[in-house]
Order: structure tokens, then C-alpha cells, then sequence
């Protein structure tokens, strides 16, 4: 049977909307964020989607108008959480460890919940310009908990060797530093993206835990514990992987530390679990070619369309649209059109035999795909569909070439 994204067959949607194309079902991405919010019900808590995994401004609708707020690490990111609903900005908490004293500003005036601030320079900073606006913000430290976390060592960010955060057995000479116009409010911590397992998730609050007892010792009055994103999801379709269990398995790691602490809301900043599976790169095979023992399927997407195969050696399942019956396999590279060797999807990939024209799936790309996507090569970047039910509706043009060099000048 071909494949199709609910109610909406992707062969059609191609045809209607051409490729490389991104598809995201809305049922999906609202399935998760239900799972989400059952699992952790037994606490007050916050989900604050992580903007980065997917920022177009028809998914950012879908978690504003369920009551999501949103974690960001740019006043871009901020703009575009504003400009789908300004009164979301009392659910939004900004972490990154470069902020700018105009994206402070921007934050400042939008009255956000929560700044994560990642280093003594940043409090700095932040002190400065809350005391000349004259506006008190709520800030929490992000502390580097040093929690080890099986991952890929790009998406790792918990140990003291990472750039990010402070770390935590300095947290509360740092809190003292606050300031007239900061509230100490609470405590923030992120350890990685992709993380699997439950147990450094639950060390990692153990620990903030620990120091949001001892802040509130030194007189803080600490409300919110942040801990952050990263719960995983299983690319390869050969591990049996359930959704629901994994959550709870999360909030079982962490809803009992909350209670332990009492008196805080939680807040979570889920990004890839809420939005990986929901999503769908479509291709189309351009040529089949083989150079000496090794075959390659050239498609018409490539790595500025979806980044991760070539930033992370991450795997992706790719199924074809419309399956022939009872063909030999081949083994294949699945590689793009760009002028580098990292332009891959696949490689040495066991896959049905295709032919020039067949369309293809790259599954599980509703996360850090498009957000990573460029115009490298001077290539437009996709179109977006989001699937509701049995409608598909354009929430991104493709680009064109105009679109690229408009800001340009001869
Ligand atoms: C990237 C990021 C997240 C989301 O990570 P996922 O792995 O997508 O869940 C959450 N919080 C912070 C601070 C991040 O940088």
C-alpha cells in the first residue's frame, strides 16, 4: 500500500506540491504533546517546546493554542514565537549562552517567564539592562549538572567540559550576584538531545534538587525547576520503540524529585520527542548510477534540505512512497545533488530496487531538519505541508532563487 500521512496519500501531495517536500502531521505533533502532559499531570508543570527542532510558525500555533510555551535561544526564535501570539510570551523561557543585550531587550519588554542565564557575564549583563529599562525579571541559573548521558557528542552539553551552563558547584555564589532588578526565581538545567535512557535525566534533577534546597537556605524563594529537553526517540525502525512508555518513564524520573522539593513548577522543553516523528522529507530519485562496486541513488533532495546525516552521521529510515512487489534488493548510497562527499542520507543501505521518478520517504525528519536546512549550492529551501485530517495545507512556499538574492547587491 503507498504511503500515506493520515488522510492524505504522499504520492498526490508531491505531484500537487513538488520536492523535495517537507510533510508534518498535525495529529502527530498534537498526539505527543497530549502524551506529555498526561505523564507529568501529577505535578504543576509547563511544557515549553524547543523552538530550534522546528520553527515554522504553523507548528509554533499548534502548541500556543494548546496552551504550550516555548524555550528559545535566539531573539529570532523569540520574534517568531511573538509574531504567532504575543501573550505566549508569559510561557517562554530563553536559554543560550550568547545572548545579545538587544535580544535581552526584546525579552526584557515582552515580559518573558524566564531568562536561563549561562554564565556570571551574562547576569551581568542582563542586571544592566533590566535596571536601565527598569523592568524586574525572573532569571534562573542553567547549571552543568557534569551528568554524563549517552548520546552523539555534538548533542551532549551536561559535562563540565561543555560550553554550556555554570557549573553547578559554583551556582551559589553566582545566585548572590543577582541583582536589584533579577529575581532569583529557579533553577535550569540541560543535558543533551537524543538521550534515550531515563536514569541521567533523573540524576541530572537529583542534583538541582540538592541546590535548589540550599538556595532557598540562602533566602531565595525558588518557584520553577527547569529541566530542560532531550528525551529521545528511536530512528531505526528495528527498535521497537513505545512513545507513551518512554514519557512515562521519564516523568517517572523526574515527577518524584519535583515532589521532593515541593513548592516549584516544572518546566520541560521537549523539542525532537514533540516533533521528529511527526514529519517526513519527500524525494524524488533522480538517477540510479553505479561507480565501480558501489551503487548510488541520486535524489533531489541533499544535506542543506536535512542536515543531520552529514552533522551527526545520523541514520534515517527511507522507504519508498510506492513499493514494487517481489524485487531484488540493492545496496545503495542514497546521496544529493550537493558538491560535497558528506551529501548523504544513506550509505551501504539495503533498499527495495528504485528507478529514476520513484518518490521516497526520509522518515523522521520533523526535527532539526528544516530549522538546520540552508540554501548551500544556491538551493531553494523546501516547501512545507501540515496535514490535518484530510487536508494539506502549504505553511511554507518553496523558496525560489529571488527569494535568495534579494538582499543581495551587484
Ligand atoms: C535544544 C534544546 C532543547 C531541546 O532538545 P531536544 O533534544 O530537541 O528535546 C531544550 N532545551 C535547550 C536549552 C536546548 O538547547
Amino acid at each position: 500500500m503507498p504511503l500515506h500521512c493520515n488522510g492524505v496519500s504522499l504520492e498526490s501531495a508531491a505531484r500537487r506540491f513538488g520536492t523535495p517536500l517537507y510533510v508534518y502531521s498535525a495529529d502527530h505533533i498534537i498526539g505527543r504533546l497530549t502524551l506529555f502532559e498526561r505523564a507529568f499531570r501529577a505535578v504543576p508543570h509547563q511544557v515549553c517546546y524547543a523552538v530550534k527542532a522546528n520553527s515554522s510558525l504553523a507548528i509554533l500555533k499548534l502548541f500556543a493554542d494548546r496552551g504550550a510555551g516555548f524555550d528559545v535561544v535566539s531573539g529570532g526564535e523569540l520574534e517568531r514565537v511573538l509574531a504567532v501570539d504575543r501573550k505566549t510570551a508569559e510561557r517562554v523561557v530563553f536559554s543560550g549562552i550568547g545572548k545579545t543585550a538587544p535580544e535581552m531587550d526584546l525579552a526584557l519588554r515582552s515580559g518573558i517567564l524566564l531568562f536561563n542565564v549561562e554564565s556570571e557575564g551574562e547576569l551581568e549583563l542582563l542586571s544592566e539592562r533590566a535596571a536601565k529599562l527598569r523592568i524586574r525579571a525572573r532569571i534562573a541559573l542553567r547549571v552543568n549538572p557534569d551528568v554524563f548521558a549517552e548520546t552523539h557528542p555534538y548533542i551532549s552539553t551536561g559535562m563540565r567540559e561543555h560550553k554550556f551552563g555554570i557549573d553547578i558547584r559554583r551556582a551559589r555564589a553566582v545566585y548572590r550576584k543577582a541583582g536589584k532588578y533579577l529575581e532569583a526565581a529557579g533553577v535550569s538545567v540541560h543535558i543533551g538531545s537524543q538521550i534515550r535512557n531515563a536514569e541521567p535525566f533523573g540524576a541530572a534533577a537529583q542534583r538541582v534538587a540538592k541546590l535548589i534546597a540550599e538556595l532557598r537556605r540562602d533566602g531565595h524563594a525558588i518557584r520553577y525547576m527547569d529541566l530542560g529537553g532531550g528525551l529521545g526517540i528511536e530512528y531505526h525502525a528495528d527498535h521497537a520503540f513505545d512513545a507513551e512508555e518512554r514519557v512515562r518513564q521519564y516523568a517517572a524520573a523526574l515527577v518524584p524529585v519535583a515532589q521532593s522539593v515541593g513548592g516549584v513548577k516544572l518546566l520541560l522543553e521537549p523539542g525532537r520527542f514533540l516533533v521528529a516523528q511527526a514529519g517526513a522529507l519527500l524525494t524524488r530519485v533522480l538517477y540510479i548510477k553505479k561507480n565501480g562496486e558501489k551503487n548510488f541513488v541520486i535524489v533531489d533532495a541533499a544535506m542543506n534540505d536535512l542536515l543531520r546525516p552529514a552533522l551527526y552521521q545520523a541514520y534515517h529510515e527511507i522507504v519508498p512512497v510506492t513499493p514494487r512487489r517481489a524485487a531484488r534488493k540493492i545496496v545503495a548510497d542514497v546521496v544529493g545533488p550537493v558538491c560535497e562527499s558528506g551529501d548523504f542520507f544513506a550509505r551501504d543501505r539495503e533498499l527495495p530496487p528504485l528507478r529514476p521518478g520513484d518518490l521516497v520517504a526520509i522518515l523522521d525528519a520533523g526535527a532539526y531538519g528544516m530549522s538546520l536546512a540552508s540554501n548551500y549550492n544556491s538551493r531553494p529551501r523546501p516547501a512545507e505541508i501540515l496535514v490535518t485530517g484530510r487536508r494539506a495545507r502549504v505553511i511554507r512556499r518553496r523558496e525560489t532563487v529571488n527569494d535568495l538574492i534579494a538582499p543581495e547587491d551587484l
